[in-house]
């Protein structure tokens, strides 16, 4: 397995991979790998002749206040873990090989990025359009792979591959969870014992709406007022969203019908957790 650190380096790879005739598969990451990033890597490995991920905490889609300092970072362990589910490549730029002085290009999308983790992250988005289609055009992959976890951004970037006519295909996961239902994040490991144990109540929210669901429920106000009474039990848990919303537009629903996304943002201390589900009613 190899560690790129330059663009250049990775267009000479992947050349070599396109002329023997393999196919690409992509995992794009911002580190500190866990089992919800290897079950990625598995698929595309799966899927794919020869796997590239990447490790790129990109700045442009951190907001003035957020984490983008303190990120936990580890490439050796990293590296060790992609090793142990046979990549071919890891590409880990330095921030200023991907904006150099002088950068100026950014991608912006319209509608999608208004509703949810967009409206208490502005520009954040705007970051990960950005980063996004410069991975796709440097990596070239058949296949890039994204988690459920992040149900808006897989959202975003399966309208950007379509917008953008770009020529590959934009493969999602089911999110991989802990025992207790919390969805794996490199950022629970900010969480401190007390938090940690209150942090499954956002799964355990979703939970009870689509056992209300189930049972009959037809209001999308009754579910949100449902979680978030859930949630409010927990003293530690500070809600940022509860939205029940069209899988497709993201716009919010009162009545429930076709394909449809429930999705939390929960902040513990100065954690923000998100998670989701999907259900099709
Ligand atoms: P991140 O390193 O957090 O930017 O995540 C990189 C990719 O892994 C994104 O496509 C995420 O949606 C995905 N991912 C992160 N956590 C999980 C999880 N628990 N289950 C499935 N995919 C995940």
């Amino acid at each position: 397995m190899q560690i790129l650190k330059m663009v250049a380096e990775v267009k000479a790879y992947i050349r070599g991979v396109k002329a023997v005739g393999k196919s690409v598969g992509f995992v794009p990451t911002m580190g500190y790998l866990h089992e919800g990033h290897l079950t990625l890597m598995r698929e595309a490995k799966a899927n794919c002749d020869v796997v590239i991920v990447s490790i790129f905490i990109n700045p442009l889609q951190f907001g003035v206040g957020e984490d983008f300092e303190e990120y936990p970072r580890d490439l050796t362990r990293d590296a060790e873990l992609c090793q142990s589910v046979g990549i071919g490549a890891i590409f880990a730029p330095a921030v200023a090989e991907m904006y150099p002085k002088g950068y100026h290009t950014f991608v912006d999308m319209e509608e999608l990025p208004n509703h949810l983790c967009g409206l208490a992250r502005p520009g954040h988005f705007r970051g990960v359009s950005t980063v996004v289609s410069k991975l796709f055009n440097i990596v070239q992959p058949d296949k890039a792979f994204f988690g459920q976890k992040d149900a808006q951004q897989a959202l975003i970037i399966k309208r950007l591959a379509a917008d953008l006519n770009m020529n590959l295909e934009i493969v999602i996961v089911p999110i991989v969870r802990e025992e207790d239902g919390l969805a794996m994040s490199s950022r629970n490991v900010y969480l401190t014992p007390e938090e940690r144990q209150a942090a499954p109540v956002l799964y355990q929210s979703l939970q009870q709406a689509k056992a209300a669901i189930e049972a009959g429920e037809t209001k999308g106000e009754a579910i949100r007022n449902l979680m978030i009474n859930s949630i409010q039990q927990q003293k530690l848990a500070k809600i940022d969203y509860v939205e029940v919303v069209s899988r497709s537009s993201l716009e919010g629903l009162d009545r429930l019908e076709g394909e449809v996304l429930i999705a939390v943002a929960v902040c513990f201390g100065k954690t923000r957790l998100i998670d989701n589900i999907m259900l099709n009613i």
